[in-house]
């Protein structure tokens, strides 16, 4: 019988966290524990995980990752479970959706991102699609919702790039959860971006340090919210109100190095 490979996740913390790994997760619950999430409390823990998710997976596998910490956890759904696959499409269920979360309560007044949530598909008897990140979120303290999306950089020519494989945050606050975000036809989608994303391979990664639009005298390093333009320094950014590429109103911003977020994810097979 063949059991779902298991995934090595390479978590990057600044401060302790907790990975907590869910195997077999409900959609629906999901949803709800989302929605629970924006109503308050915040789930920045896995117990309030667990709690607004009604227990409703598989298999939790939990991890403990230290500060710096770069070494690669795997994690896999246990053989003697008995589980082939996640059942037919559409899904009723994830295959995996690992949550970190900081290991410290009196650390998470200190940010506002509280979990970082990454739901991810897993090959199966049923389906063999190579595994991939489908939806990526960051939750704040305040009960709402960034999607990490690709970002939009300015290229060399000063046109704008195509979205990269780079992770960017949109804010979806106010939309609920199932608005969207997680679609009930979602493998159907993945399937038919399956093509696509295998040509987007070939483009390489976006060059590293692009100059400022503004002072062309530093690199590119402040990610403009919600237009997600990735065109400024970090000593423009707070000269500007408007976005120099679009004219969009510029609620906040966020760093591309020197994250100054608690959490983030790298995955990997
Ligand atoms: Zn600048
Ligand atoms: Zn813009």
């Amino acid at each position: 019988m063949y059991v779902p490979e298991g995934v090595a996740l390479r978590p990057r913390c600044l401060e302790e966290c907790v990975l907590s790994c869910y195997w077999g997760i409900s959609v629906h619950s999901l949803q709800s524990a989302l929605q629970a999430h924006q109503h308050g409390p915040p789930l920045s823990t896995p117990q309030r995980f667990q709690t607004a998710m009604q227990f409703q997976y598989q298999h939790v596998q939990t991890f403990h990752i230290s500060r710096e910490d770069t070494e690669e956890q795997f994690t896999q759904i246990p053989p003697e479970l008995g589980v082939s696959d996640f059942g037919p499409l559409p899904r009723t269920c994830y295959p995996l959706v690992a949550l970190l979360t900081l290991a410290q309560p009196e650390v998470q007044s200190e940010y506002n991102v509280v979990a970082s949530m990454t739901v991810i598909h897993v090959p199966d008897t049923s389906y063999r699609l190579s595994t991939r990140i489908l939806f990526q979120y960051l939750l704040t303290s305040q009960g709402s919702m960034y999607e990490l999306k690709p970002l939009f950089m300015s290229t060399e020519d000063g046109g704008q790039s195509e979205p990269s494989d780079l992770d960017e945050n949109t804010q979806v606050e106010g939309s609920k959860p199932n608005e969207g975000l997680l679609k009930e036809g979602f493998y159907k989608e993945v399937q038919e971006e399956e093509e696509m994303e295998e040509r987007e391979e070939d483009r390489g990664p976006l060059g590293a340090a692009r100059d400022c639009v503004v002072c062309q005298n530093a690199p590119v390093n402040r990610v403009l919210l919600p237009c997600r333009h990735t065109c400024l320094c970090d000593s423009c950014v707070a000269r500007v109100q408007h976005c120099p590429m679009c004219r969009a109103f510029v609620l906040e911003s966020f760093a591309l190095s020197q994250v100054h977020l608690a959490t983030g994810i790298v995955w990997g097979e």
